[in-house]
């Protein structure tokens, strides 16, 4: 038991009682991490967390991606309350809708037309749908390692949540389905060529996270989104980006316009799945792309799609007033120099202590794997210390240090963290490195 956090311990015993394993996501379980009961935290503002014991924590979690503001941000707080005061469930359309479509549309221009659902495996389930009922085809593509959320057809060969458990499939998923599945290696295009070869006729699309967040933070090798889109519309299949995690995450935009990429128009989808940082920390997914495609749902088209939840103008006013914030001059560079100070001061401890660290940074977000080669694909993400890690967590968390619970998740940098919380972050690596040796 750990002697700073009592109360979590007991609510952990109780929560075991009420709610399977505790925790209403698995990702949040201390499963991967050497067990135990998880904190329970009460409050957060800004970069912090206060946990039931009082502690506080400098957060790198941000909700798995969405709270890119940090926590309780003012501007998203007042929208919400707002929304909440004007009634937070209509059941018919309202101009907050309107307004977000539009911003996501001018930010993200391959997207003509949009619908909005309650998260990212709602977009994602649908745009294969959506793309099934386009090509009139059943087969789907995707990498090793991406994670789509949790619906059947993207839970074979998942990322982060289930390899983390050591799940390969979820059970419950009947053989036919994830039959309709292949699964090949990110940043492998040969092995995409020859996936196509020989079911290419059969495939509605290939899904992809164009920039991956969920087994460390990967970018594509240069010229992979390309071929990718290539061979896939070679084949008269879809390309689907899923931009769950992505999006808005490096830039004003999405992967798919990142600067980094200097033929957007090569690498663009034709449907696109969007969630977290859209719904500025409610609950909200959306899926878009071109007009044609984007047709076939109902009440237009024959694919259906629907929701009670969809578009309520909580989600969406929080979504709205993240954006706004996202807009603010200068705001992602600055996010981008704590991310590289931060990782420059990890792997300054990491080599103090000859521990061999491996960090990918993209902008304001990164992941550090306990390994000595580079990690570009799951296969190399898999094959790095995982025990490690664990050891790692635990002496970061009891020193007020608040990551995922996986050796596979990003660190997110936020709007709210300091320069100090950095300095306070790498002095914690350092005596956690240094019971690393
Ligand atoms: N796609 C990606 C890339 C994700 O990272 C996630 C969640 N981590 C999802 C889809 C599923 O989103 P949600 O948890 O909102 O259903």
């Amino acid at each position: 038991m750990n002697q700073n956090r009592p109360q979590s311990e007991a609510l952990y015993q109780e929560a075991l009682q009420h709610i399977v394993g505790g925790v209403n996501s698995p990702s949040r379980s201390f499963k991967a991490v050497g067990g135990g009961a998880p904190v329970f935290m009460k409050r957060a503002e800004g970069a912090y967390f206060w946990d039931v014991d009082d502690n506080r924590y400098i957060d790198y979690l941000a909700a798995y991606g969405p709270i890119i503001t940090g926590h309780a941000h003012p501007h998203i707080t007042e929208a919400i309350v707002r929304a909440a005061a004007n009634g937070t469930l209509y059941g018919t359309p309202t101009e907050l809708e309107i307004t977000l479509a539009r911003m996501l549309k001018q930010a993200i221009p391959s997207l003509d037309k949009v619908r909005f659902v309650n998260s990212g495996t709602e977009a994602v389930m649908t745009t294969i749908r959506v793309a099934r009922a386009y090509t009139k085809r059943n087969k789907i593509i995707k990498f090793a390692g991406c994670y789509h959320g949790h619906s059947d057809l993207v839970l074979v060969a998942a990322g982060s949540g289930p390899s983390t458990l050591g799940i390969p499939d979820s059970a419950g998923i009947p053989t036919s389905i994830a039959h309709e599945v292949i699964t090949v290696p990110f940043n492998d295009l040969g092995a995409l060529e020859q996936a196509l070869q020989r079911w290419g006729n059969d495939t509605a699309a290939v899904m992809v996270e164009p920039i991956v967040g969920n087994f460390g933070m990967v970018m594509p090798h240069e010229g992979f989104l390309e071929g990718l889109c290539k061979l896939t519309r070679e084949a008269g299949a879809l390309v689907i980006y899923d931009e769950v995690i992505s999006a808005f995450r490096f830039h004003y935009g999405s992967a798919q316009t990142y600067a980094t990429f200097a033929d957007h128009a090569a690498i663009e989808p034709d449907l696109t799945a969007l969630g977290k940082i859209i719904g500025g920390g409610l609950p909200i997914g959306a899926y878009g792309g071109r007009r044609e495609i984007m047709e076939q749902v109902a009440p237009l088209g024959p694919a259906y799609q629907a929701g009670t939840m969809a578009g309520n103008p909580a989600s969406i006013s929080a979504g709205i007033a993240c954006l706004e914030v996202l807009q603010e001059p200068g705001i992602y560079d600055r996010m981008d120099a704590l991310a590289s100070k931060l990782a420059a001061g990890l792997m300054e401890t990491a080599r103090e202590n000859g521990i061999p660290l491996t960090i990918n940074q993209i902008r304001g977000s990164f992941s550090a794997h306990f390994c000595d080669h580079p990690v570009t694909n799951y296969e190399q993400a898999q094959d790095t210390d995982g025990e490690r890690f664990g050891t790692f967590f635990r002496h970061m968390l009891d020193q007020g240090i608040n990551l995922a619970p996986s050796k596979y998740e990003a660190w997110f940098l936020t709007t709210a963290h300091t320069d100090e919380d950095i300095e306070t972050t790498i002095e914690a690596a350092r005596v956690a490195m240094a019971a690393l040796r």
